[in-house]
């Protein structure tokens, strides 16, 4: 049995993370969930949304499947733990949402997103098949910002080569070991000589140790043309923390939506899965967000623990359902709800 800490998140959090409960009973899948409260609510009762209970849960299981948590946007709005750090000594550091918090105090190093089309799900490409790896730990995307005087104000790109051959090696392996071609490297680096070329240079060293594996790369604007124009040459891409969340959003809108993208963070001890979406604050509550994304995470966390079997039966299940469009949500073409949706997968799995 897999103990796992289940954070269900704000807006849509709630209903798409009960949808993969009810989804993985029926599977039989060996999962134990220690749900924890992280997020608005927890703000509210405990005056943080990252309660230290979330980080003792996670301590124990060493798994996190993690709904969306709210973000303001602008303002000064930081989330502050108290922990040891990596050198083991008690520290105070401040994040700017809590997926960044749990994805740097866990040394989350990898975003590992695949994206590719999926039954009867409408989108305007077929054969779309692509892996992101995002590099998780640095870049403009932790926030390192500062004001400069009243009206200036200005963030700091920091890119090491450590960071970036780890991720560069997790991504050449990986691809090595499911037997995908091609990695398409997305950088900067004409303009963003010193960190894009430093993180170019870098995965490009690494992809020369793997000869089975083609190397390519493209400045990262061509590359989201290219991507809108033929979607299905492209079969991996590493990208930098800020690109590959923007990349990750374009690539979900490639094969029908947010509501389709899953996701894993992992590190050397730790992994968290969660879907590229946010809480969608426009439909929470409504009982119309797609459970796909989060299902498909949970599916990514039991190959992850090498639970393949239940993995396989849960992504045929959700096929099948998928391929007879009855009991889908409207964002993939039907009229179901979200939790009609996960019980006619349960119900596929329970009639397999
Ligand atoms: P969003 O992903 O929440 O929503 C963007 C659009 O996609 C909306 O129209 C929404 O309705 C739709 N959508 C998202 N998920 C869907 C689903 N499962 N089914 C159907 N439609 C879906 O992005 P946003 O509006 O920019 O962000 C809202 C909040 O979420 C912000 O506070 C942001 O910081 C936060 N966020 C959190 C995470 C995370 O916790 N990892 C990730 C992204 C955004």
């Amino acid at each position: 049995m897999h103990r796992v800490t289940l954070i269900p998140g704000d807006g849509i959090g709630p209903e798409v993370t009960s949808a993969v409960r009810v989804v993985l009973e029926a599977a039989g899948a060996p999962v134990e969930f220690e749900a924890v409260l992280s997020g608005q609510e927890a703000e509210r009762q405990a005056g943080t949304p990252l309660p230290p209970a979330v980080f003792q849960s996670i301590a124990r299981t060493k798994l996190v499947l993690k709904g969306p948590t709210y973000t303001p946007f602008g303002g000064n709005y930081r989330v502050a733990v108290e922990r040891p750090g990596p050198d083991g000594k008690v520290g105070r550091r401040s994040y700017p949402s809590v997926a960044i918090t749990l994805r740097k105090e866990l040394g989350l190093f990898v975003n590992l997103r695949p994206i590719k089309n999926y039954p009867n799900v409408p989108s305007r490409y077929q054969d779309v098949d692509i892996v992101i790896f995002r590099e998780n730990s640095e870049d403009l995307y932790v926030g390192n910002e500062r004001q400069v005087g009243d009206g200036a104000a200005e963030a700091i790109k920091l890119i090491t080569r450590a960071a970036s051959e780890r991720v560069a090696r997790f991504a050449y392996d990986y691809m090595r070991r499911v037997g995908r071609r091609k990695i398409t490297i997305g950088h900067k680096a004409n303009v963003l000589k010193l960190t894009d070329g430093l993180f170019l240079k870098t995965a490009q060293e690494v992809g020369r140790e793997y000869s089975d594996i083609v190397t390519e790369q493209r400045v990262v604007d061509a590359l989201c043309m290219e991507l809108v124009i033929k979607p299905e040459t492209y079969d991996g891409l590493l990208l930098t923390n800020l690109y590959g969340d923007i990349v990750s959003d374009l690539a979900a809108g490639l094969v029908g939506g947010l509501g389709v993208a899953p996701g894993a963070n992992i590190g050397p001890d730790c992994a968290m899965f969660e879907a590229v979406h946010g809480t969608a604050p426009d439909i929470a509550g409504k009982d119309i967000a797609n459970p796909m994304a989060m299902i498909l995470s949970a599916v990514l966390m039991l190959r992850y623990v090498n639970e393949t079997q239940s993995a396989d039966r849960i992504e045929k299940a959700l096929c099948d359902v998928l391929a007879e469009k009855r009991k889908v949500t409207r964002d993939v073409g039907g009229t179901a709800g979200t939790q009609a949706f996960a019980h006619a997968i349960a119900e596929k799995l329970r009639s397999a």
